[in-house]
């Protein structure tokens, strides 16, 4: 039984085992519930530009922004600057009694660094992503009461997407193995197919120029079926990574895919949330992933990159109709954590945004724009594909995936238990390089990858000396 969610035989969950050492490693154990009890982790104790060293002093270079998370560089002074200088003003307040200077402020940046379409808008900020999840799909149900539609309070979302670890982020989550066994404690909401041209539904000659319209009709299909008589309530709204993050590795959809989805959300009254906690903030080379689309959400939820790693901090940037509707409405949105809009983080993310604005880094972060660290990055990934065992090199900006394949011509993944992908992460640790493996991309528990996304400040050579390490490490792990 056991097995069924990954559990090997040597798990020990006996409530009266007294043994406080690693059965595997006989170290000591931890007082930290770390993410594994099998795993030696290195213990971090500095980090500088897009390395982090261990207390050994060996070094690392961070090809993964952590997990897509650092987007400046590690040790930027003034980040810390800035938090310090918050810190000894004001650690923090209740948004229940007060507002800061902090909140205020950052929240008209990060508006005017939306874009046009959230001028009018509101800024709700969390300690990360899941929580800025919930909250907007909180909002969505809100807004929906508000506006007299009760009745709508079903969210769609997509196969093998990943929205985050609470049970509400969960609901909504695609993958598989992250949400098998707590479905019993989630509640269930449609899920629709997402386009991943590797492996494409539709059997595409045309390189999926056209497919995009019938993911897209599926979805429509999804809304209308909750109109059907004795089905339990109505769409609220439809939830999406622009391009797919850690569960299916930086697939980027086909021409026309969102625009299509967001005409149809729109006539059928469904709210469009853009999941932007790993895509937004630059990390695709545009403020967010959606300006690639040409599309306007409703609510665009990030974190990661928002403070890059610096403070915890998450951000529901909602459009001026979704905050006009509880404004003039109720007057208050019925959701809180304690530490929402905790100063402290707020000035971390708000010295980032300036770090990253004056430094360029978006720019940087453009894999089209010739020259850039993003087009090197890309252009020397490529170079992966002739390996064996790579089937399929993808991304935009500096979110990249490698998908493994045991054979290149029919596209057949390597066997789940082989665990290639947390093989080639494992050799790549040993030669100083981080990266960040993920099975599932084929079905949700077979087909591996590995997702790239390193800092934005990434050189050359540290490109070319990353790109030669994956590729030992590639080889190294068949
Ligand atoms: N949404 C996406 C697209 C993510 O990639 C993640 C985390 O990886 C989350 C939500 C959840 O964010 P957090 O881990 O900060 O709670």
């Amino acid at each position: 039984m056991r097995e069924k969610w990954g559990f090997s035989g040597h798990d020990n969950f006996q409530c009266d085992n007294p043994s406080v050492a690693d059965s595997q490693t006989n170290h000591p154990r931890s007082a930290v519930f770390r993410r594994s009890f099998r795993k030696d982790f290195p213990v971090a104790i500095r980090g500088e530009g897009v390395y982090v060293w261990d207390s050994d002093g060996k070094r690392y270079l961070d090809l993964s922004g952590s997990a897509a998370v650092n987007f400046i560089g590690h040790g930027v002074p003034e980040i810390s600057a800035a938090m310090a200088e918050q810190a000894a003003k004001l650690e923090f307040v209740h948004t229940s009694q007060f507002t800061t200077p902090v909140a205020e402020e950052y929240a008209q940046e990060l508006l005017a660094f939306a874009g046009e379409h959230f001028r009018g808008g509101a800024v709700y900020f969390t300690c990360g992503g899941s929580e800025a999840i919930e909250t907007a799909l909180k909002l969505a149900r809100q807004y929906q009461i508000e506006i007299g539609q009760p009745r709508r309070h079903q969210i769609l979302s997509r196969h093998q997407s990943y929205h985050g670890s609470t049970l509400g982020a969960l609901s909504v989550s695609g993958n598989k193995r992250r949400r098998e066994m707590y479905l019993p404690m989630v509640r269930e909401f449609p899920h629709v197919g997402m386009p991943y041209c590797y492996r494409c539904a539709f059997d595409c000659t045309d390189g999926c120029r056209n497919c995009g319209q019938q993911y897209a009709a599926e979805l429509e299909a999804a809304i209308e079926a909750t109109l059907a008589v004795g089905t339990h309530g109505e769409a609220a709204a439809f939830i999406f990574e622009p391009v797919s993050g850690a569960t299916l590795g930086a697939v980027v959809p086909p021409p026309g895919y969102f625009q299509a989805v967001a005409e149809i959300c729109c006539r059928h009254g469904v709210l469009l949330i853009a999941d932007e906690v790993m895509t937004g903030m630059g990390r695709t080379g545009r403020n967010f992933a959606v300006e690639h689309f040409n599309i306007a959400p409703d609510i665009l939820v990030t974190a990661k990159g928002l403070s890059s790693g610096y403070a915890p901090l998450g951000a529901v940037i909602a459009s001026q109709k979704v905050v006009d509707a509880i404004a003039a409405g109720s007057g208050a949105f019925l959701h809180g954590f304690t530490y929402n809009a905790h100063p402290i983080s707020l000035a971390a993310g708000r010295a980032v945004l300036r770090h990253l604005q004056t430094k360029n880094l978006i720019e940087a972060a453009d894999s089209n724009r010739a020259g850039s660290p993003a087009a090197q990055f890309r252009q020397a990934l490529q170079s992966l594909s002739n390996e064996d065992a790579v089937g399929d090199v993808r991304g935009i900006g500096l979110l990249w995936a490698i998908e493994f394949v045991a054979d290149k011509s029919t596209k057949r993944p390597f066997p789940p238990a082989q665990n290639f992908a947390g093989r080639v992460a494992a050799t790549a640790l040993k030669r100083g390089l981080l990266v960040y493996p993920m099975q599932g991309s084929v079905d949700g528990i077979s087909g591996d990858h590995i997702l790239l996304a390193p800092p934005a400040i990434i050189t050359q050579p540290q490109i070319a000396w990353s790109v030669d390490q994956l590729s030992a490490a590639i080889r190294e792990a068949k």
